[in-house]
Parts: C-alpha cells; structure tokens; sequence
C-alpha cells in the first residue's frame, strides 16, 4: 500500500485498481473533466501521469453512472447491437481469462523453483507489453529493466534464454536540398525517399530499426519480446554478443501451444503485473520504478 508521504498522488495503476477501469479510461476521465493531471513524472520512453488521490476517491461513487453514460454513448455512435454483443461477449470471456491466468500460473508450480520464476515475469512482462502498446509508453522503461536483469543475470548462463539480433534499415533524414526537390515534384519525403533514396548529404541514422529479440523458451511454453537496438546495444559484451538472425519473429506469448489472447489482459490488472515485475527485479537489488 502506499506510504504517507506519497497518499496525495496516484498513478495510473493505482487509479485503474481503485476505480474498477482499464489505464485508458483514465484519459477519458481527465478529457470530461472528472479528474485533473497533478503531476507528471519523466520515464524515458514517456510520461506518467499523477493524479490527486482525494479527487480520485470522490470519483468512486459516481464511476457505476459515469460508465453507464459511456456505455449510451458508445452504443449511440457505434451501434447499439453490436456494442451489446460486444459487451455479452466480454461478459461471458471475462471468467474464461481468470480461469486460463490460474491455470497458467498453476501449471508453473510443477516446474524447478528458477523456471517457475522466470516463466512468471516473462508472463506478467507480455502483458507490461500489452499495456505499453495500448497507450502507456513510459512502461517501456519497466520492461527494459526486466530484459536487462535478465541479460545481465542470465545470458549465456542458462537453455531458456535466447537472444539474437535482428538488423533493420538504416533511418535516413532528407537534407534541405531533397526536402526542397520533393517538395517541387509534389512527393511526400517517405516517396521521394522510396524512390531515390536521398543523397550523400542526407543524414543516415544507422541500424536506426535494427532489434534484438529475445525468446524465452521451455517445453510448451515461449514468450518472445523486441527492445531496440539503440536501447540494448549496451547490455552486451563485445565479445559475447548475440547472433544474427534473418528475420524477427512476432512478439508473442505462448503457453500450452496457444498464443495467449491480449484480450486476457482483463484479467491481469496493471498494478498486479507491476508488482510482480519489480518483486523480481528486487530480488537483483533494483528499487522500484513505480508505486503499487
Ligand atoms: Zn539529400
């Protein structure tokens, strides 16, 4: 729980645990004026937002009629029927979620106390991802952390980790002049890009797409993740640098030989897969990053 001298501010996943709502309502609440940004905190993947903790406990009584009022209207400009269906089938899938977590995490406790570990953060880190993507960058930075603790503690070390590199193209930025001749030939800089390819006086950003993919793998279950290259570069030795591979796979989580639904993600709350991610990452020394 919190400490004292941190109750007047609550993140987003403090807030979308004590109002019952996804991190992206949150962004709906401050754009109709329920709640008001107090605080914003610099990750460097993004920005997290604090909010004043009295304001978001007087919202408690009013969410059951603010979702109400989302709901009439969502239905109004997407479709009532389609919206209702949509609600019944999230309804009916919501249990199936929680049944398939606890099967997951039930299933990990047959295995050898270090893989049980390690198959849990590479669980709870494929949802991190999830909410990452779906609008939250800054949780970018908690993700970094856990590759790296991985790297560092167990790369080359151990069967279940696999890190390869992928190369990507280079980022290449027009210079005035080829700005200036797209411009006259009515060409976007991305089309005059494709079809000239710029000049030597273009600035190149090298291996700008380039990434390093790591697997998490043992029996039926494998988990994939993607971090760039500018990003994980250092986290090698020269001399133990991961191999090259042709071609990336998609970033996923499988268990059991299905793909895990991102749609679960329900059922795996934010500050639940924050407070399993840095329980492990304190296991190496590494302070929190954000309050749960
Ligand atoms: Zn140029």
């Amino acid at each position: 729980m919190f400490t004292s001298t941190k109750q007047e501010l609550l993140n987003p996943a403090q807030i979308s645990q004590t109002l019952g709502i996804n991190p992206n309502n949150i962004k709906r609440l401050t754009g109709e004026g329920y709640l008001e940004v107090k605080k914003q905190v610099s990750f460097k993947n993004g920005v997290m937002q604090l909010f004043n903790s009295t304001q978001v406990q007087a919202l408690i009584p009013a969410i059951p009629r603010i979702k109400q009022a989302w709901e009439r209207y969502d239905n109004y400009h997407q479709g009532g029927n389609k919206m209702a269906q949509a609600r019944a089938n999230r309804h009916q899938s919501y249990q199936d979620k929680v049944n398939r977590k606890e099967q997951f995490l039930n299933s990990l406790n047959e295995l050898p106390q270090e893989l049980h570990e390690i198959l849990k953060v590479a669980y709870y880190l494929y949802y991190l991802n999830h909410y990452a993507k779906a609008g939250s960058s800054y949780l970018y930075d908690l993700k970094e952390t856990v590759l790296r603790t991985l790297v560092k503690n167990y790369y080359q070390r151990t069967d279940w980790l696999k890190i390869s590199f992928i190369e990507g193209t280079n980022k290449i930025l027009l210079c005035p002049k080829c700005r200036a001749k797209a411009n006259n030939q009515r060409l976007s800089y991305l089309e005059y890009l494709d079809k000239t390819g710029g000049c030597f006086k273009c600035t190149k950003e090298y291996k700008y797409y380039s990434l390093y993919e790591f697997t998490i793998c043992w029996q039926d279950y494998r988990f994939c993740f993607h971090t760039p290259y500018s990003t994980a570069k250092r986290w090698f030795n020269k001399q133990a640098l991961p191999p090259c591979k042709e071609c990336p796979e998609r970033e996923g989580a499988y268990a059991f030989g299905r793909a895990i639904y991102a749609s679960e993600a329900k059922a795996v709350e934010l500050i639940e897969v924050i407070d399993v991610l840095q329980n492990f990452l304190a296991l190496f020394n590494i302070e929190p990053l954000i309050d749960t």
